[in-house]
C-alpha cells in the first residue's frame, strides 16, 4: 500500500509554491496525500521563520505533530522550509521528536527524505541556499481561476530589520523562459490571474539579464492566451523606473493594484533600516503613479516601533498615511530579529509598538472603509471563486482584492467557479463588497 503524508504549508506565498513542488514530488514517488496528520505516515511542516509569531506557529505545529507521533497515531515528522533553515544549529538538539530536517536549498530532495524517514531513519539536508532555482513542477492548491507565479528567490536588500538575505539567500531569478511556460501550462489549466510574487519583484533580471525586467515579462506574460489579470506583489519602491511605470499604466492585463511596501516614511528610519530611498522619493513616487494610473489601488507593509522612531517620527507616519489615503495597508510592530542589524539598535519596547501599530490601524480604518464605499453603484469584474451556503451567494474578488489579505465580493448570480463576470456593487461592510451579476 502507498505510504501517506500530510503536508501543513505555513507562511507566505513563496512557501506555498515550495509546499505544491514537494506534492509534486512525492505524488510522482507515490506517496498519498491524506487531509490531517492524523492516521497519516508522515507529515511534512513547512515552516515559515520570518518573526516571532511566525516562530511560535512553526514550534506550536511541531509539538502538536510531535503528541500525535507519542500517540502512536503519526508515522514520523519532516520539517522543511525558513524555521528550518534559520535554526539548523539547534533545532535537531531541542526538538528530537523531527525524523527529517530539510533547509530552503533542500525542497528537491523530499522524497529522498520520505523514503528515509518511512523505514526509521534520521536525516538532515541543507543544500547551498544560493544554488540557482531548482525548476520542479508543482500541484497547484490555490484558485479556482488563480495562481502564484515565483519569478524569483531570495534578496540582496538587506534591510536592517530583515533576516530573509539570511535565510533564504542571494537573489536569484529565474528565467523568463522557464517563467512563460509555467504561465501558458496554468493559463490552459484555467488560471486566469497570475499572481506574480517574488521578495522584491522589481529587481528580477538584474542577475541574469544585467537589466530590470520585469516590465519585459509583464509585457511576454499579457501576450499568454487565457491571462487575464496579472497582480504584482512585493515592489521594492526605489526601483521604479519610467519602463515599468509605462507598463503598468498601458497594458489592461496589469491589475491597477499595486503592492509597494515601504515600512515607514521618516528619511532617518529609512536610512538607518538600509532602504535605499527618501521619505520624499515615496512620497513622489505614490504622487506619480496615482496620476499616471487612474483607479489604481496601492498597498503597503509598515512597520512601527523600528529604531530610531520617537513620538515625532511616528506622527510623520500618521500625518503621511492621513494625507496619501493608501488604501490597503498591513501594520507590524516591529520584532528585533536575532542576527539582524537593527536588533542590536535602540526601540521602543514590544508594548508601545503594538500600540502605535493599533494607531496606524485606527486611522487607516476610515480610509480603507470609504474605499470600499465608492464602489457602490459600480460595475467590477470579478473572478468567482466558491459558492458560500451560509450567506447563500457566490464570492469572489474584483481587482482591488489580493486572496488571503484583502476583502471579496458576496454576489448573486450564476457565474461558475474560476469564471470572471461584472458584478454591479450594491453594498459594502467591514472590507467586504456585496452586489449582483449583471445579466
Ligand atoms: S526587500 Fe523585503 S525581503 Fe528583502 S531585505 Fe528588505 S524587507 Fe526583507
Amino acid at each position: 500500500m502507498n505510504k501517506t503524508f500530510a503536508l501543513i504549508s505555513l507562511g507566505c506565498a513563496k512557501n506555498l509554491i515550495n509546499s505544491e513542488q514537494m506534492l509534486y514530488l512525492l505524488d510522482e514517488a507515490g506517496y498519498s496525500l491524506v487531509p490531517s496528520p492524523d492516521g497519516a505516515d508522515l507529515v511534512i511542516i513547512n515552516t515559515c521563520g520570518f518573526i516571532d509569531d511566525a516562530k511560535s506557529e512553526a514550534i506550536d505545529t511541531i509539538l502538536e505533530a510531535a503528541e500525535l507521533k507519542k500517540a502512536g497515531k503519526l508515522g514520523a515528522i519532516i520539517v522543511t522550509g525558513c524555521l528550518a533553515e534559520r535554526y539548523k544549529d539547534s533545532i535537531i538538539d531541542e526538538l528530537p521528536e523531527i525524523d527529517a530536517i530539510l533547509g530552503v536549498g533542500s525542497y528537491a530532495d523530499i522524497v529522498e527524505a520520505a523514503d528515509a524517514v518511512c523505514i526509521g531513519s534520521k536525516l538532515d539536508l541543507f543544500r547551498d541556499k544560493n544554488a540557482d532555482i531548482d525548476e520542479i513542477p508543482r500541484v497547484i492548491t490555490t484558485g479556482p481561476g488563480w495562481a502564484y507565479l515565483k519569478i524569483a528567490e531570495g534578496c540582496n536588500n538587506y534591510c536592517a530589520f530583515c533576516a530573509i538575505p539570511y535565510i533564504r539567500g542571494r537573489y536569484r531569478s529565474r528565467k523568463m523562459e522557464d517563467i512563460l511556460d509555467e504561465a501558458a501550462e496554468l493559463a490552459a489549466s484555467g488560471v486566469k490571474e497570475l499572481i506574480v510574487i517574488a521578495q522584491d519583484i522589481t529587481r528580477y533580471g538584474t542577475d541574469i539579464y544585467s537589466r530590470r525586467s520585469l516590465a519585459k515579462l509583464c509585457r511576454e506574460l499579457s501576450k499568454i492566451e487565457g491571462i487575464e489579470w496579472i497582480r504584482l506583489h512585493y515592489l521594492y519602491p526605489e526601483a521604479f523606473d519610467e519602463e515599468l511605470i509605462n507598463e503598468i499604466a498601458e497594458n489592461e492585463k496589469i491589475v491597477k493594484y499595486l503592492d509597494i511596501p515601504i515600512q515607514h516614511i521618516n528619511n532617518s528610519i529609512l536610512k538607518k533600516m538600509n532602504r535605499r530611498g527618501t521619505g520624499d522619493d515615496i512620497r513622489a513616487l505614490f504622487t506619480k503613479l496615482r496620476e499616471r494610473i487612474p483607479g489604481l489601488v496601492l498597498r503597503t507593509s509598515l512597520i512601527t516601533g523600528l529604531p530610531g522612531e520617537g513620538e515625532d517620527e511616528f506622527e510623520e507616519l500618521c500625518a503621511f498615511l492621513r494625507e496619501y489615503r493608501i488604501e490597503r495597508a498591513g501594520v507590524f510592530p516591529f520584532s528585533p530579529e536575532e542576527g539582524t542589524p537593527a536588533a542590536e539598535m535602540e526601540h521602543v519596547d514590544g508594548d508601545e509598538a503594538r500600540r502605535r501599530a493599533d494607531l496606524i490601524m485606527q486611522i487607516q480604518a476610515p480610509i480603507m472603509d470609504d474605499f470600499c464605499s465608492s464602489f457602490i453603484g459600480k460595475t467590477t469584474k470579478v473572478l468567482c471563486e466558491y459558492y458560500d451556503d451560509e450567506s447563500e451567494c457566490l464570492v469572489g474578488r474584483s481587482y482591488a482584492d489580493s486572496p488571503d489579505i484583502d476583502g471579496a465580493v458576496f454576489f448573486k448570480g450564476n457565474c461558475a467557479e474560476g469564471e470572471m463576470t461584472d458584478v454591479i456593487i450594491t453594498g459594502a461592510e467591514d472590507g467586504y463588497l456585496t452586489g449582483e451579476q449583471l445579466c
